[in-house]
């Protein structure tokens, strides 16, 4: 199944219950974050390394995360077929930018945070 057929799958649960009148890209956005939020809870206070061995040891727990993360899924593709947009070519995109951005050679092995509003601000052409 590709990224379209799952942004269907989004479309026709939303159209089957007749919930779109009660939605708006920023309802949806709200929606995403929230559900990421829930995602992140998961994790909240416990220790990165030792929670990544437990979720391989523990599989109800992986499927909390597995379910945390579908839903910001879904709200990606609802946002993006509300907007009438391809999720795919978006996405593509952007990580074309973000090759640009993290180029190999220069982050290779290092952990940093370019600013997105700062490189735009450097490379126009990208916006
Ligand atoms: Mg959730």
């Amino acid at each position: 199944m590709e990224l379209k057929d799952l942004q269907n799958v989004t479309r026709n649960f939303i159209n089957d219950r007749d919930w779109r009148k009660f939605q708006t890209a920023k309802d949806l956005a709200e929606d995403t974050s929230v559900e990421a939020g829930e995602l992140l809870e998961l994790f909240l206070w416990k220790n990165g390394k030792e929670f990544d061995s437990l979720l391989k040891e523990d599989p109800a727990l992986l499927k909390k995360v597995k379910n945390e993360t579908s839903d910001v899924l879904f709200g990606c593709l609802a946002i993006a077929d509300h907007l009438n947009f391809d999720l795919e070519e978006a996405f593509i995109s952007k990580m074309e930018q973000l090759n640009k951005r993290y180029k190999i050679d220069e982050v290779k092995g290092k952990s940093v945070k370019i600013d997105e509003k700062e490189w735009l601000s450097n490379n126009v052409d990208e916006n």
